[in-house]
Order: C-alpha cells, then sequence, then structure tokens
C-alpha cells in the first residue's frame, strides 16, 4: 500500500517527530495551521478515526493521551484543539487516519 502515513511511521519519509508511544507517532504537520500544529497517527494503517476505534480501541484511545502530551510539551496543556478529518468531503487528504493538534492561536468556532 502506498501510504504516506505509513512511509513517515517506518522512517521511510522524514518528518520532524515529536513523541512516540508503543502504538502511535506524533509529528509536525509540514503546512501549519497554528503555531503548534501536531498530526498524530496510529503506527498501523487504518484509514479513519472510526476504523481505528472498531479495530484497535486502546490505540484510539492512546492517540488522544499522546495528543494531551505534545500539547502540553509545546505550552498548551488547557486549550488545544483536536480534529479527526472522515471522507474526502470533509477535508481529508491522507487516508491514513491521523489526530490533528492545533494550539498557540485564537480558534474560531465553528470551523470553516
Ligand atoms: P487531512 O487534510 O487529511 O486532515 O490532513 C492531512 C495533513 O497532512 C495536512 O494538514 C497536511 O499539511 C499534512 N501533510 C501532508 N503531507 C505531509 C508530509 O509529507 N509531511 C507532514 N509532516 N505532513 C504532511
Ligand atoms: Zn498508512
Amino acid at each position: 500500500m502506498d501510504c504516506l502515513f505509513c512511509k513517515i511511521v517506518a522512517g521511510d519519509v522524514p518528518a520532524e517527530v515529536l513523541h512516540t508511544t508503543e502504538r502511535t507517532v506524533a509529528f509536525r504537520d509540514v503546512d501549519p495551521q497554528a503555531p503548534t500544529h501536531v498530526l498524530v497517527v496510529p503506527r498501523e494503517h487504518f484509514a479513519n478515526a472510526a476504523e481505528l476505534a472498531a479495530g484497535d480501541p486502546e490505540a484510539s484511545a492512546e492517540l488522544v493521551r499522546t495528543a494531551a502530551a505534545v500539547a502540553a510539551a509545546e505550552g498548551h496543556p488547557d486549550d488545544y484543539r483536536l480534529v479527526l478529518n472522515t471522507g474526502a468531503g470533509a477535508g481529508q487528504t491522507v487516508f491514513h487516519t491521523h489526530l490533528h493538534v492545533l494550539a498557540g492561536r485564537e480558534l474560531a468556532w465553528p470551523p470553516g
């Protein structure tokens, strides 16, 4: 399977990795939309968050725990946004599920 985030997990595509756990890898987004913009991905390939939750619930929980640890390490323990775009119509462009961690600026609601 030709998957960009599987290649980042494997170390075959370079990325600025901030944090790793048994089941997850966190790295900076190449096109940041906030001062902190980190992607947390499961090491194992799942197309979206629902498939991850169904296939490996512990990895799903670890994704959120890792996101909280990353936000805290970036200096934003209390105020950050987690986003899981699911489907092309909702803005998903990489079909290896990834949790966006955004922090460090005002974040409007509702999102665009
Ligand atoms: P999506 O639109 O699927 O929710 O998010 C995909 C994210 O992956 C985008 O924010 C995009 O900037 C990021 N991205 C795309 N290609 C790369 C890459 O090669 N390296 C990194 N670090 N991020 C990438
Ligand atoms: Zn993948």
